[in-house]
């Protein structure tokens, strides 16, 4: 088959033939029909993520057809239309006992953990636990967004964040993730207040629900900052604020944007070389602050988010902004680095 490898860190990605993947007795191959181009494949092509083993095929946000079963696979055929989340779990451990496949204790991510969907065919341990039906309705465009960026922004906002109509929730960083939180909460009857320095991004914010935007770089070093900002529409702060970007200043500012009792959720991703963030807890003790990660959605979770879609109260088609063919995957995930894009790339492996 045709994939992207890589045999070194932050070079020479380039589409080759390696052999087609075989599938383990309890997992799939799926002939990839849609992956998502992801910041997180960037950082595993710089050698951010210490999962990776070399050479490496990244893409860990698919969607596509089975093309072959394992021996132990009894809820999965070839030719069904399928996605995963990115976290893949094992299904037996104590987290995923208790359904929270999320944060399994021996998750596989493809692209990450094992080679990835920037190729033609992709192996998926676990299927019984791990595939979701893409309905025939849903693109596999669409569908291939969904295992990381939509159903990571679903829950937490809906989950971690407990978002309830009526309130006001901010959103730092307005890429992949963030657009969809901003989608989400809005469909959930909430107040979106977005944050970000793109004016392209503000703009898609709003277009898919934000009430207000904050233009973050008008604000750098002012008193108060993105943070002062955001309390000062939302009269005294938000009740739920999302890092969707991930960095020291996003995520201090979100904590800094709540009012008194607020939700803080942290879902963009913080490099390792940046250090540990500051958290301003004398903040979270004096306002009765909650801090609270999220990671992914375990595909039993699935069901009210796919409903919504399905009903059109939530749109994650109007996220893909341009789609590709392999050939063009190099170059993109270099780009990648420079341009931390408002919309979201779908490569198409046999285009
Ligand atoms: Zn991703
Ligand atoms: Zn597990």
């Amino acid at each position: 088959m045709k994939a992207v490898v890589f045999e070194r860190y932050g070079q020479d990605a380039e589409v080759r033939e390696v052999p087609d993947p075989a599938p383990s007795a309890h997992g799939v191959v799926v002939r990839v029909e849609a992956t998502g181009l992801c910041r997180s494949d960037w950082h595993g092509w710089m050698g951010h993520d210490p999962d990776i083993a070399l050479p490496h095929v990244p893409g860990h946000e698919l969607a596509g057809v089975v093309e072959a079963v394992g021996a132990d696979v009894g809820r999965w055929k070839t030719g069904d239309r399928v996605t995963v989340p990115f976290v893949c779990a094992c299904g037996s451990c104590p987290s995923c006992a208790a359904g929270d496949q999320q944060v399994c204790e021996r998750q596989t991510q493809p692209g990450f953990t094992h080679w990835g969907s920037f190729a033609e065919y992709v192996a998926l341990e676990h299927a019984d636990v791990n595939l979701v039906a893409v309905p025939d309705e849903l693109s596999y465009a669409t569908a291939a967004g969904l295992g990381c960026r939509f159903a990571t922004a679903f829950r937490a906002v809906v989950a971690q964040g407990r978002v309830a109509a009526g309130e006001w929730v901010a959103v730092h960083g307005c890429g992949g993730v963030g657009l969809s939180a901003v989608m989400i909460a809005a469909a959930c009857g909430a107040r979106v207040v977005a944050v970000d320095v793109a004016p392209r991004a503000l703009e898609l914010a709003r277009a898919f629900g934000a009430a207000a935007c904050v233009d973050a770089s008008a604000l750098a070093g002012t008193p108060g900052g993105t943070a002062g900002a955001v309390r000062e529409l939302t009269g005294g702060g938000a009740h739920l604020s999302i890092d969707a970007l991930g960095s020291p200043l996003t995520c201090a500012a979100s904590v800094e944007s709540l009012r008194s009792r607020g939700r803080h959720v942290q879902v963009g991703l913080l490099p390792t070389a940046a250090g540990d963030p500051v958290v301003p807890m004398a903040r979270v003790i004096g306002l009765e602050l909650e801090i609270l990660g999220s990671h992914g959605m375990a595909a039993h979770a699935y069901g009210p988010m796919m409903e919504m879609v399905r009903a059109g109260s939530l749109r994650p088609d109007r996220l893909v902004t341009s789609t590709i063919p392999l050939a063009a995957a190099p170059a993109a995930l270099a780009a990648m680095g420079s341009t931390p894009g408002s919309g979201v790339t779908v490569i198409h492996p046999w285009a």
